[in-house]
């Protein structure tokens, strides 16, 4: 009949095999931590106690080898006096993460040798020398015991506790086997074996112990270096923002953003990035920068604050980093609105005219080959006017220079005032206006022209002396639905306006090159030179200046 002991002849040699390899390789489960030398010690006495109590009951097998019973029960002995030693420094490692004191160690070494040696050799006594052995093995356990259910105490464990029940394994397997070994199914089978089952358990709950204190540390590693980022935010010289990648919600601000930006830290999150960047085009530049960079640095941002609505200009550098475990978007600021003003102030200076603060010539040359570029690309037309002023020396000669320029003033104003603004009036020198149109074709531009003439013939200037000077231009028109070359159309408006001028003054003329060489062709016989290029006559610049003169001489 199959009963226990045949299930223990098949299988406990194999399974016992098996799981004291496991249980011998699971300390190493936690390695590294503080226990491990405690643990270590811990298998070695229960290892070295299974070894003691299966030869204790085999004892049969030292009387065939020759040993007597005296030397048999001192072996015994020692061997309990290791397994004790090792228990107790186990103790030891667990509670205080050290070994024994030596003096200690050395007393009760020599203590348990004299006993050892007084009931083997000097006064045998089986059953003493027996009692001797387990009672060892008790107090290490014993000690183990109490170690492990204070550890328990202190901080429960899973790991301590498994330890725990290990310990009170052994302790049950070692009453046991010394006193009921007649249940020899009970002693060889089932108790032997379950001990370093619980030991086991005990390694892995060890383990997620310690890879829980890894996590928890690496937390705590974030946490410090999250607090020491935001310090340095909320410390930092500079206004700076964190806002989320997606939506640009603002998550957090130091005090100097709060002031530049009007906001307080408990109300960002209400807050987009979106809501201060106030300029669109300037806005979806930075972030399309900040999309496939994931950086920019001294982007110069339209801003305007929360409070007072006033638009100023920041020096901006972003950088996407990781903050909270989020990706976001690291926003450090540098107020430049003083240097912007500076800079437009300049930029203005440089492309203006003082006087009349029509843009000049330099802007002209600078932005309307650009501006061409533009609406060459819609398919539209763009027209330009050069307006001059009639007979203006015979007002700096009558008025005196100073009116001259009250009238300068007025015919700018009027320009400006009559036009769109997209629209550029440009001085080109002396008395002489280039206007550039926009969108516009000749018959517009006629149209604009003829406007422009009869409000400065309606107009007027009073001077000094309450006289009132009135003025009145010829106006020069040329569009670009022949032709797109800025040169050629700059030659052709200028004739366009001598035409004018030709044709009787205050009048317009649409180019037309017919009419040109008609009056070029009358002026050569009359060795006459068009006022515009006489320099004699003209103390301001030449229209032409910088433009090459090929058609005009050709024509001439
Ligand atoms: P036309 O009808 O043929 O244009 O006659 P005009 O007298 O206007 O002829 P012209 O172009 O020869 O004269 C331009 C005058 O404009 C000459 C110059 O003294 C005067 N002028 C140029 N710049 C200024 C300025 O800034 N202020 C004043 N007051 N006069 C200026
Ligand atoms: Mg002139
Ligand atoms: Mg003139």
């Amino acid at each position: 009949m199959l009963n226990a002991n045949v299930f223990y002849s098949l299988y406990s040699v194999p399974v016992g095999i098996l799981s004291l390899l496991v249980g011998s390789l699971s300390v190493m489960f936690i390695y590294g931590s503080k226990d491990f030398r405690g643990v270590f010690l811990f298998l070695s006495g229960g290892l070295l106690a299974f070894a003691a109590n299966y030869l204790a009951a085999n004892e049969i097998i030292l009387y065939k080898v020759g040993l007597n019973s005296a030397f048999i029960i001192f072996i015994d002995m020692i061997i309990a006096l290791v397994i004790s030693l090792l228990w107790l420094n186990a103790s030891s490692e667990l509670n205080s993460g050290r070994l024994l004191d030596s003096a200690s160690m050395t007393f009760y070494i020599s203590a348990c040798l004299a006993i050892s040696i007084y009931y083997s050799f000097i006064a045998y006594n089986d059953g003493l020398g027996k009692s001797f052995f387990v009672l060892l093995q008790l107090t290490g356990l014993a000690v183990l015991l109490v170690t492990t259910v204070r550890r328990c105490w202190q901080n429960f464990s899973l790991y301590m506790f498994f330890l725990f029940l290990t310990s009170l394994m052994l302790c049950g397997k070692m009453v046991v086997s010394t006193y009921f070994f007649q249940y020899n199914w009970l002693n060889l089978n089932i108790f032997n074996w379950s001990w370093i089952y619980t030991f086991v358990a005990s390694m892995v709950f060890g383990k997620i112990d310690l890879l829980n204190n890894d996590l928890q540390k690496s937390w705590n590693q974030i946490d410090k270096l999250n607090l020491q980022l935001t310090n340095m935010i909320n410390f930092s010289p500079f206004p700076i923002i964190l806002a989320k990648i997606t939506g640009n919600r603002i998550i957090s601000v130091n005090r100097k953003a709060e002031i530049l930006f009007g906001i307080t830290s408990k109300e960002v999150g209400y807050y987009q990035l979106s809501d201060f960047f106030i300029d669109e085009k300037n806005r979806n530049e930075l972030f399309k920068t900040l999309e496939t960079n994931h950086e920019v640095e001294d982007f110069d941002l339209m801003v305007s604050n929360i409070i007072n609505n006033t638009p100023f200009w920041l020096s901006v550098s972003a950088k996407t980093i990781t903050y909270n475990n989020e990706l976001v978007l690291y926003l450090a600021f540098q107020n430049i609105t003083l240097r912007k003003e500076r800079e437009n102030r300049l930029q203005n200076q440089a492309d203006n005219d003082a006087l009349t603060m029509a843009w000049n010539r330099r802007y002209f040359e600078k932005q309307i080959p650009l501006r061409i570029k533009e609406i060459i690309k819609k398919s539209q037309y763009f027209s330009l006017l050069m307006i001059d002023a009639d007979k203006f020396k015979n007002i700096n000669d009558t008025y005196g220079h100073k009116a001259g320029d009250s009238v300068l003033i007025e015919l700018v104003d009027i320009c400006k005032n009559s036009l769109r603004s997209n629209d550029v009036v440009c001085r080109f020198g002396g008395e002489e206006f280039v206007i550039y149109l926009d969108n516009t074709n000749s018959a517009a531009a006629m149209s604009v022209a003829e406007r422009l003439r009869r409000t400065i013939e309606e107009a007027g200037v009073t001077d000094d002396n309450g006289n009132i000077i009135k003025f009145t231009v010829s106006i020069g028109v040329v569009s670009s639905e022949k032709t797109d070359s800025l040169d050629i159309l700059l030659k052709q408006v200028d004739d366009a306006m001598y035409l004018a001028k030709n044709n009787g003054r205050n009048r317009i003329e649409l180019y037309d090159e017919e009419a040109i060489r008609k009056i070029m062709k009358k002026r050569t016989a009359k060795a006459s030179v068009h006022p515009v290029f006489n320099s004699e006559e003209n103390e301001e610049i030449s229209l032409l200046d910088n433009y090459d003169n090929h058609i005009i001489s050709e024509d001439l």
